[in-house]
């Protein structure tokens, strides 16, 4: 089974709960453009060489499209087009006025010299350029973009239309119209989830415990700020390995020892154990923060956690979500937990359209409050139509899209 047709099945889920006809599954199948470009791209060494990107729109239904760009050797159609369903149902699972889209090249940045990398995005910018917009699809950084590139992104659009064009991509420099606290709001987003989450389960933070998978952007501002809610961080990995201490490790000096070696391991007091290990550890929260399927028909039945507050994107397969459901795991679904990041985005936009800027207190404060309304809204849904919090996450999307699309005259 590719990617898209298990992101399907959660909501396929929710369509049937919801009693709804096919037509609606149909509506979501298929995204409603895409767009794959090739870049030629003049190298160091003289020779042209051509990329091949993507930009997928899955919906305009609720307002512009809206998701990140991903630069990597993996990127494929199946994904860009999962990754943009993912947005539509994550923004409206938030209540934003957006739909969803998502992009990507096929590319190994790490393999680009900075020229090289400034000249591919420059290019990937000038094809998608009749298809994007501040009222048409508003991208962001994914894996392997950050603020820098969203720079270059700006001035090439902002070149192209001859005018300066802010509100076209968020995850901006601050002095490039970037926003207090997007850096760490994914982060925040899951910490809220997770906290939302002990409380309806009645465990006191001040005594949980908790394991991050994934110490990159996301996994290390949900360890910091759990860790500030007085939660006992026990263990946290990388790609190069796992690192475990019961009696609870803090997530700032981790980060200080991983900008001076590069990675979480070896970090004073704790002890190695591994990936696989992280995920079956007997902890109150769980959370996984790096890649894609982690929690899987061969790992559910080990995993150990009461709460999982999913910062990746995609990292419970469906088969896992029946086993940890049967098991009583509380699933907080990444289209809920990990809307942090497109929540403080949508924040960047209309700071950028009203050229007025917040204080940080204002967006944690605001953000804060869209995550909690969102997570009630959720856990209401699950206990209303007894499904876990993945469907019932998809039947408030759905709702809300469907009603829109009604209004529109499309459905
Ligand atoms: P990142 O590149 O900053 O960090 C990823 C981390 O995962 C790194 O520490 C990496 O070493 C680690 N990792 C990679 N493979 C691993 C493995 N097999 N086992 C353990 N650790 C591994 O990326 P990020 O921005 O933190 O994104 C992480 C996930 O969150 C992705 O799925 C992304 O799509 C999702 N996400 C990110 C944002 C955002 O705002 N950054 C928003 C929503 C969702």
């Amino acid at each position: 089974m590719d990617l898209f047709e298990m992101s399907q099945i959660p909501l396929n889920e929710a369509i049937k709960v919801m009693k709804l006809d096919e037509t609606v599954a149909d509506l979501f199948v298929h995204p409603e453009r895409t767009m794959e470009v090739s870049i030629p791209v003049r190298m160091d060494n003289g020779k042209t060489k051509v990329f091949t990107g993507y930009r997928s729109q899955h919906s305009t239904v609720m307002g512009p499209a809206k998701g990140g760009i991903r630069y990597h050797q993996n990127v494929n159609l199946d994904e860009v087009k999962t990754l943009a369903f993912w947005m539509t149902c994550k923004c409206a699972v938030a209540g934003l006025p957006y739909g969803g889209g998502k992009g990507g090249i096929i590319v190994d940045p790490a393999q680009l010299s900075e020229r090289e990398l400034e000249a591919l995005t420059r290019g990937y910018i000038d094809k998608i350029a009749p298809i994007i917009g501040e009222k048409k699809d508003i991208p962001a950084p994914d894996v392997n973009t950050n603020a820098k590139i969203m720079g270059w992104m700006m001035d090439e659009f902002s070149k192209i239309n001859n005018q300066y064009e802010p509100g076209f991509i968020t995850g901006k420099a601050i002095a490039l119209g970037g926003s207090l606290g997007r850096v760490a709001a994914t982060g925040r987003g899951v910490m809220i989830a997770a906290m939302q989450a002990l409380k309806v389960l009645k465990i006191n933070p001040k005594k949980a415990t908790c394991a991050v998978q994934g110490f990159g952007n996301v996994g290390c501002w949900t360890a910091k700020l759990l860790h500030d809610q007085g939660v006992k961080i026990v263990a946290v990995s990388d790609v190069y390995g796992a690192i475990y201490n019961e009696k609870g490790m803090n997530p700032y000096e981790i980060e200080a020892h991983v900008q001076k070696t590069g990675s979480v391991a070896r970090f004073k007091g704790s002890k190695p154990i591994s990936n696989e290990k992280l995920l079956e550890l007997p902890v109150d929260v769980l959370s996984p923060c790096a890649l894609e399927l982690q929690i899987t028909k061969a790992n559910a039945k080990k995993i150990k956690a009461k709460i999982i507050s999913e910062g990746a994107n995609g990292p419970t397969t469906p088969d896992a979500d029946k086993i940890l459901k049967k098991a009583g795991v509380l699933v907080v679904p990444d289209i809920l937990a990990n809307g942090g990041g497109v929540t403080v985005s949508y924040f960047e936009w209309v700071q950028n359209l009203y050229r007025y800027f917040w204080k940080e207190e204002e967006v944690i404060e605001r953000q804060t409050e869209i995550m909690e309304k969102a997570f009630n809204e959720v856990y209401d849904a699950a206990k209303k139509h007894n499904v876990d919090m993945r469907v019932a996450a998809y039947i408030v999307a759905i709702s809300r899209i469907t009603e829109a699309m009604k209004l529109r005259g499309i459905y």
